[in-house]
Order: C-alpha cells, then structure tokens, then sequence
C-alpha cells in the first residue's frame, strides 16, 4: 500500500517536472514533434556550441584540400561575359580589333551597382558578341584571342598604404578592382562594404565553412594566402566600422585553423572560430546563428542587425588587388569529381572555357556530366564553351550523368517519416510544401507555408527516403509565384 502510495507521488513529480521543461520548449519545435512523432534531440536540448539547428552530413571529399594551387596555362581564347554579376552589366570600353594587355580595363561600370571588367590575358579583342553563357544559353561579352607572348606574371606589390586612405576612397577602390562576392552569390562587395544609412556594422563575419562537398578552394586560399586575407579583412572592417572581425571555419580546416591563430595576435580584433562541419554552415543565416547566437530576421539583411558577412577568397583576393591597384582577373577554382584525372586546386584566368580547363586536368566528356560548383547547390552545365567567370568555385566532373544517377532512384509516396522536417535548417515543412506543389498550390506554400524562407539548400531532397524531388518542386513553385506578381 505504502509501496503504491509513493510511487504515485513520484510519478506525479516526474509528470510535473516533464510538463515543466515542454512548456519551456519553443512552440516550433512542439510543432515538430507532432509533424514528425519524434523530437530532433539536436533541437530539443540545444543547438549545439558554433552550430545551428537541423543540417546535413553528406560524404566530404575533400581530398583536393592537401594539393597546392597551380595555374593553367593560358586558352587560345577568353569569353568574358557583361553581365556577371548582380546588378547592371558592364560597358564595354575597347572596340573589335583593338589590342589589350592583361589587366587593362575593357569594360567600365554603369553606375554604382555595376563593376568594371578587365582583360584576363593579352591580345586582341576578337568581337563583342553573344557567347555562351555558364547559366545557359547566350549572352554579351568580350571575346579576346589570346596573344602567344601573354604572360601570366602579375604584379601585387603594395603601391598604396590602406591605413592612409579614407573610407570613400577605398570603397571606390574596391569597386574599380571590378570584385564581387566570389561565393558565389556576385554581389558587387564595394556595395556591400557600404553600408545603407542608418546601418552600423559592429562585427565581420569571414565566411570559410566552404560546407559545400568537394570544394576546397577557400581552404587553400586561406593557407596559401593568408597575409592578404588578414589585409582585406582589415579593409572592410575600416570601411564598415567595424570593431571586431570572426573567421568563421569548420572543423575539417583544422590546418587552416592553426596557422591563423599562429599568426593572430590573441587579444586583436580578428580571431577565428572552429564550428562542427555540417551543411549548409556556410549559409549566411547559418553563420549568423552559428557565430552570434542571433537570426537574421525575414526579409532583411545581415547589416540591419550589426553584421557584414564575406567570404573569405573575396577578402584575400580584395587584399591584393586594392594595395597594388589591380583589378580581378584571375581566380581559384577546385576541379574535382571521379571523371578528373588530375584533380586540384587551380588558378584559372576569368573567361576560361570550362572544355579547356577540364581537358587541361584529364576529362572530355559532354556538358550533362559537369556541375558548376558544388553538387549540392551547383548547377549542370548546358555547354562547355561556356566560361568561368568570377562567382565560380569549383568545376565538378563525375562519371555518369544526373539522368543515369537518378534512373534507379524511382520516386515512392511519402511515408511521412519526418527526416526533411529534422534536416531543414530554416525549420521549414519540406514534406508538405513538397505535397502542396504536386497539387500546384503554390500561393498557399507562400502564404501558409513561408516557401520565400526556403534557401534552396537541398538537405531535404538528400534526406528522403522516398527519393522525393523536394527542392526541385519548391523552386517550381517559387518561380511560377515570381511570374504571378
Ligand atoms: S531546400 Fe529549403 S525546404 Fe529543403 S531543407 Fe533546404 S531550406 Fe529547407
Ligand atoms: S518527403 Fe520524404 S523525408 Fe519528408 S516526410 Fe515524406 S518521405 Fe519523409
């Protein structure tokens, strides 16, 4: 009886106490519960340190990260497109037929949210014409015909000294290095370094999660250029106002890790961080929650909460190219997959044919078997005579083509198991809005279901079991919604 007594009295205590903590739980993550019939315990009992909730742990790949960086020789031929970048395309400043050395100005920007463009190699201008453009189909650009006494010497010694230029003067500078986000994301980075009226920035986030597989190139930028990071770092800080700057780095990029903090100062301004490797860390939401503990609210950009966010190659590359007055013709890229004979870290001159460059590292084959970038966020190529241009990161050759990989991957109905709710990082309901865009209820994924959140990640499309072509379905959806507007 007694037995009985106390054992009532200890289970309402446990009841209590369990009530207790799942009223303290988030009203989302009660949702998830009963959405997936089972907690995410990353979710439920914290976030983890340096990380964000939910996320992806695809095979890595990243053999190419211990291979140095080695150049390409030059193509017969360059394309340099007009229009690169976000913003207005470029005017050209050369006509056909004109001679041009590397590094000369061929294109001026139009206006403030444009970039100039310059010549990646010497020789003549060829045509300005439509070529093939790397986001398919054709496109306006310079053609250049490489000269056989082109050298792919460049000079970056420091003809200025940044701490004795102002604020507007560097930001000019910037801009006339024609640089933008070299991430991938093409932002012009003179805009983003300026900050809107009414923004203060008090912390740089140095994005070098490079989470994507496969792609190792901000790796070895960092640990081959380190001395000119530390400089483009310093460049945004002077230019934002920022007080502080973070390195932000996953834990595979230990090497990277160590030789920063060799050379850091321990009580500077800039430091780094290590978080746990899990994709999409290198996502700007993802960054933000994983270094500061804060969202960055819908809608708005990172700035509008005291943070300006870049990517650690574009700093580098800003560090040489503003002392020394160059402008961007050349960049790093990863060409990697199982169809690579020669796989590596590559510096590439802008405007390279992709044929080029692969041949150069031991694959030909056709077009449908190269994604331009990583494979989770990368896109398949619609010609090889399509360029590289500056927001490229990585060439990725692989051995079948997506059509052979998915053809023993027959789609099954959903069995609602949860797993693309456990991964989303923008704790989103993949598995309805997946349902909703089958029955092209595409306002209601909008109003009901925050499809504009979406960040395209494709962890959801990884994760199920049911080989549900969920990204595929919500970007159809996000498009046919753009052209209702
Ligand atoms: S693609 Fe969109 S819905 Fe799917 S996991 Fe990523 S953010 Fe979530
Ligand atoms: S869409 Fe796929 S991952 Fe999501 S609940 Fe359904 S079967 Fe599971």
């Amino acid at each position: 009886m007694h037995i009985t007594i106390i054992y009532t009295i200890c289970q309402c205590v446990i009841d209590k106490i369990a009530i207790a903590l799942y009223s303290t739980i988030s009203i989302k993550v009660r949702l998830q519960f009963f959405i997936t019939g089972g907690f995410n315990m990353e979710l439920f009992w914290f976030k983890g340190k340096n990380t964000f909730p939910n996320g992806i742990h695809p095979h890595e790949h990243k053999d190419t990260g211990e291979k140095e960086v080695r150049r390409i020789p030059f193509a017969p031929e360059v394309i340099l497109p007009l229009s690169a970048n976000i913003g207005k395309a470029s005017i050209p400043c050369v006509k056909k037929g004109d001679s041009v050395y590397r590094g000369q100005k061929i294109a001026e920007a139009d206006g403030y949210m444009s970039v100039p463009i310059h010549a990646s190699v010497t020789g003549t201008v060829k045509d300005i014409a439509l070529a093939p453009s790397p986001d398919g189909g054709m496109a306006r650009a310079i053609i250049l015909a490489t000269s056989l006494t082109s050298v792919q010497t460049v000079d970056y010694s420091a003809l200025r000294a940044i701490d004795e230029m102002s604020k507007a003067e560097l930001i000019k500078a910037i801009q006339e290095t024609g640089m933008v986000g070299l991430g991938g994301a093409g932002f012009p980075t003179h805009v983003k370094a300026n900050l809107p009226e009414g923004h203060k920035v008090k912390t740089i986030l140095v994005n070098g999660c490079e989470c994507e597989p496969f792609l190792t190139t901000d790796q070895r930028v960092m640990l081959e250029s380190l001395p000119e990071l530390l400089l483009g770092i310093k460049i945004v800080m002077k230019c934002t106002g920022a007080e502080k700057a973070i390195i932000g780095l996953e834990d595979n990029k230990r090497d990277v890790y160590d030789a920063i903090k060799n050379i850091l100062p321990k009580d500077g301004p800039i430091s780094a961080t290590l978080m746990p490797t899990k994709y999409p860390q290198g996502c700007e939401k993802m960054l933000v929650t994983a270094l500061l503990n804060i969202e960055i609210p819908a809608g708005q950009i990172p700035s509008s909460i005291g943070v300006g966010i870049f990517n650690v190659t574009t700093l580098a590359q800003l560090g040489k190219l503003v002392p020394s007055k160059n402008g961007l013709i050349e960049r790093v890229i990863t060409v990697s997959g199982p169809g690579v004979a020669r796989p590596g870290n590559y510096v590439v001159p802008l405007g390279t044919p992709l044929k080029f460059i692969l041949e150069h590292c031991g694959w030909s084959g056709t077009a449908e078997y190269v994604v331009l970038g990583g494979p989770m966020m990368g896109k398949t190529v619609s010609s090889l005579d399509a360029p590289i241009t500056k927001t490229a990161s990585g060439i990725l050759a692989f051995d079948k083509t997506l059509a052979d990989l998915k053809k023993n991957e027959r789609e099954y109905p959903c069995i609602t198991c949860g797993a693309c709710v456990s991964v989303c990082p923008m704790r989103l309901n993949p598995s309805t809005l997946g349902l909703l865009a089958k029955k092209e209820r595409y306002e209601e994924m909008r109003d009901n279901y925050n499809l504009d959140l979406c960040i395209k990640c494709g962890s959801c499309t990884f994760i199920c079991p049911s080989n549900i072509p969920i990204l595929s379905l919500i970007q159809t959806a996000q498009e046919i919604n753009k052209t209702k507007k």
